[in-house]
């Protein structure tokens, strides 16, 4: 934490909500996986939090950026210090978005034959040499992540069994592969089941290598580095993957040289670092049931509201700001209220939307909570505003500070 506590940081960022990510928090992130990981270039992937000045902040400790648009490309540019790489993933890249990314020399990874043929047409027509990675959707899938992105009819990347034609299109063309990009899903928190899935990476890697006589620069094996949102979740063992990629990486230099191997990660960098800053406006009864409503909720941070690819609706942990001093909400073990005040209260949280889906918290335990005091979501620096449908319901938006 910085030097302010959260009143002072609603005073210098002038209202409530907003969000509030930690630099120091994100720049001891990064060093722990540049210790774990020394010989793997880490990006960022900008979707999960494109402040700009996040950016620029990263710009000085990671490797690279991934990018999977044009205005998050030109952010990535717009900060980029001369040792960071680009690449540029994402389905449905229009032509205009390939002649922009290619012409500032980022890294492309195609993922259908189509956007291969715009990259020709933008060879031939403009005399540019684009630096081709193929994203394969391999037939294996990462289990027990939040989101899995690979091994069945999906509209990222290119079947396995289509890389072999894409190659030969690409060579036939005159442009030289730059690697491969696998990103097989989001949110894990299982390290057996990312070492499984960095295993069948590299098997499959070496197959293509070995198959097509090929000498690529990059392997981008993605990243899905989860962090613990809910009660009973358990932060990731670094350890074990780093030492099987250690293994993977040596056994493939003996077999065909160098290569940078690309970590991508987004959630893991900054989703630990932010928390999500509203106050109370209001408190009152139902059916026995303390309700407290803020002036934030799920136009600004939908994930914590559980409409963000979630199944079943789980409390982000919480702290609150009373005039005394914060500290951490609990969930409650019970759903009846005791009558009196002064023992602890099962009690939900809702926001001002109106809509029932605008819950910030439900069932927690509050022993003490006034007007004006600050319900603090944590865990809120990754998919935070920028995936949050901030017109819905026209209140204010939220301000962010990075310090
Ligand atoms: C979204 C995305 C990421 C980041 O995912 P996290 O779960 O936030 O780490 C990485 N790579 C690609 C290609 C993505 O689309």
């Amino acid at each position: 934490m910085t030097k302010y506590n959260f009143k002072q940081l609603s005073q210098i960022a002038g209202q409530t909500p907003y969000y509030y990510y930690d630099k120091s928090h994100i720049s001891k992130t990064v060093s722990k996986l540049k210790q774990y990981f020394p010989k793997l270039s880490i990006y960022y992937a900008i979707k999960a939090n494109p402040m700009p000045e996040m950016i620029s902040f990263l710009a000085n400790q990671v490797d690279g950026f991934d990018v999977s648009s044009i205005k998050e490309l030109q952010v990535a540019i717009n900060a980029i210090s001369n040792q960071n790489n680009i690449c540029f993933a994402g389905p449905g890249k229009s032509h205009k978005e390939l002649l922009s990314a290619v012409t500032a020399g980022v890294v492309i990874n195609v993922e259908s034959a189509n956007e291969l043929e715009h990259l020709i047409l933008i060879k031939n027509n403009y005399q540019l040499s684009p630096r081709v990675s193929l994203r394969i959707n391999p037939d294996f899938s990462l289990k027990r992540s939040g989101v899995m992105m690979t091994g069945y009819a999906s509209g990222f990347g290119i079947d396995e069994e289509q890389i072999p034609q894409m190659i030969q299109k690409l060579l036939s063309n005159g442009i030289k592969l730059n690697g491969f990009h696998i990103y097989s899903g989001s949110q894990n928190l299982n390290s057996d089941s990312l070492i499984k899935s960095h295993e069948q990476i590299f098997k499959l890697i070496d197959k293509l290598i070995c198959a097509h006589n090929l000498s690529i620069k990059q392997l981008n094996i993605g990243g899905g580095f989860g962090i613990p949102y809910f009660k009973g979740e358990q932060s990731l063992q670094l350890q074990p993957i780093a030492d099987n990629l250690e293994h993977l990486i040596q056994d493939m230099k003996s077999k065909h040289g160098n290569i940078e191997y690309i970590l991508e990660l987004g959630r893991y960098l900054v989703g630990e670092a932010g928390y999500y800053v509203s106050k109370v406006i209001d408190i009152k009864r139902s059916k026995n049931k303390k309700i407290i409503i803020v002036d934030g909720g799920l136009h600004h941070h939908l994930a914590n509201s559980g409409n963000f690819g979630q199944v079943i609706r789980k409390n982000y942990p919480i702290l609150i700001q009373t005039e005394h001093g914060h500290h951490e909400i609990s969930h409650a073990t019970h759903q009846e209220s005791p009558e009196s005040e002064t023992e602890k209260q099962c009690v939900d949280i809702y926001g001002p939307l109106c809509t029932p889906l605008d819950i910030l918290a439900k069932d927690v335990e509050i022993e003490n909570v006034s007007i004006n005091d600050l319900i603090i979501i944590k865990q809120s620096g990754a998919y935070g505003k920028s995936a949050s449908p901030e017109n819905f319901l026209s209140h204010p938006s939220s301000v962010e500070l990075l310090l």
